[in-house]
């Protein structure tokens, strides 16, 4: 994955740190897989933060427009929500500090959902009249909060203003804003022809012949600089830690072996102190909110396998 860049937004608190699996590990477990990291290429500083360094997660629909730090649209097919891994490797051997979404209002209301259980008091407190302004129009109490609030948002009326925020924002002197406007013409252009090659806009289209995603995930394409859809808005996408997929090696019954590959007595592991909170059952590159399955499902083979053994 390249170095880590210098920032960077945790995803958890600082007590999610491992410890358990190296203390288990001392006394004579396996630990497999180390190397392989999750984390995300979309995060946000908090600004209501729970713990240090608090970053938020974005889940994206695909519509926004993703720039490097200098203003140049990211290669296909790391678009929103395509591919995380990729992208992040993208990201990282290049040697970014972060990235760009430009996007505007429309697009933020449909295609913005914030990942964590406090992001989403809707479905969490089980509201339903809430969870069903979801396909309203008005944008999330959640977003908005960040759109007024949060560090990495720029939000204007016009591209000028826009870029002038940008550069603003990181005072890095990185940004190209005759870049940024290029990108943005040459994506509104390539939506215009229908018959045009653009892959993300291509995909789009594809995404919404299927009723679900055009009802809450995927906004109709338009150009971004329409102003009936604005205000239009840039937001700086730092890397958000997560987690590791290795963890202590197990059986298929879920007994933790030991240096030798023999099961260690008594001892059994389960979730993603396994490795099964992602890349353990569903591979390396995972498969996007399947990650708490995989900890149920070994969860239960465990606890089986535990009644089982007394
Ligand atoms: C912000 C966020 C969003 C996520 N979103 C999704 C999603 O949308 N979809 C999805 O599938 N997955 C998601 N995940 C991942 C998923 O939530 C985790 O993989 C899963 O909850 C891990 O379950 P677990 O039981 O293995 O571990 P945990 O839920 O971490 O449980 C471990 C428990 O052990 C306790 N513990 C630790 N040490 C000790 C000790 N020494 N003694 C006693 N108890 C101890 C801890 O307090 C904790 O309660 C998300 C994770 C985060 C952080």
């Amino acid at each position: 994955l390249g170095e880590p860049p210098a920032f960077m937004v945790a995803g958890v608190p600082a007590h999610v740190d491992g410890q358990l699996q190296q203390t288990v590990h001392a006394q004579g477990a396996n630990l497999i897989n180390p190397d392989r990291m999750w984390h995300y290429t979309e995060g946000l500083r908090n600004w209501n933060p729970i713990w240090q360094g608090h970053g938020i997660r974005v889940l994206p629909g695909p519509s926004s427009l993703w720039l490097s730090p200098g203003g140049e649209r990211l290669p296909y097919p790391h678009a929103p929500g395509f591919d995380t891994l990729g992208t992040l490797t993208h990201i990282t051997t290049q040697g970014w500090p972060y990235t760009w979404f430009v996007l505007n209002r429309a697009v933020i209301k449909k295609e913005f959902t914030l990942s964590g259980s406090e992001q989403n008091l809707d479905l969490t407190e089980r509201d339903i009249r809430a969870t069903l302004g979801r396909v309203g129009s008005r944008v999330s109490p959640s977003v908005q909060a960040f759109m007024d609030k949060g560090e990495d948002f720029v939000v204007r009326d016009t591209l000028d203003e826009l870029l002038r925020g940008m550069a603003d924002l990181t005072g890095d002197g990185l940004l190209d804003p005759e870049q940024v406007r290029r990108e943005i013409h040459a994506r509104d252009a390539a939506l215009a022809n229908p018959f045009g090659k653009d892959p993300q806009i291509t995909a789009l289209r594809g995404a919404r012949a299927y009723l679900g995603d055009r009802l809450v995930r995927v906004v109709k394409p338009g150009p971004l600089l329409d102003p009936q859809s604005g205000p239009l808005i840039a937001v700086k996408l730092n890397i958000l830690t997560r987690k590791t997929l290795g963890g202590l090696e197990t059986d298929l019954s879920a007994r933790v072996l030991g240096h030798g590959g023999q099961p260690i007595p008594g001892l059994y592991a389960a979730g993603e102190v396994a490795g099964f909170g992602g890349g353990g059952l569903h591979g390396y590159r995972a498969l996007e909110g399947t990650f708490l399955g995989g900890c149920l499902f070994s969860g239960r083979i465990a606890g089986r396998a535990a009644a089982g053994a007394v």
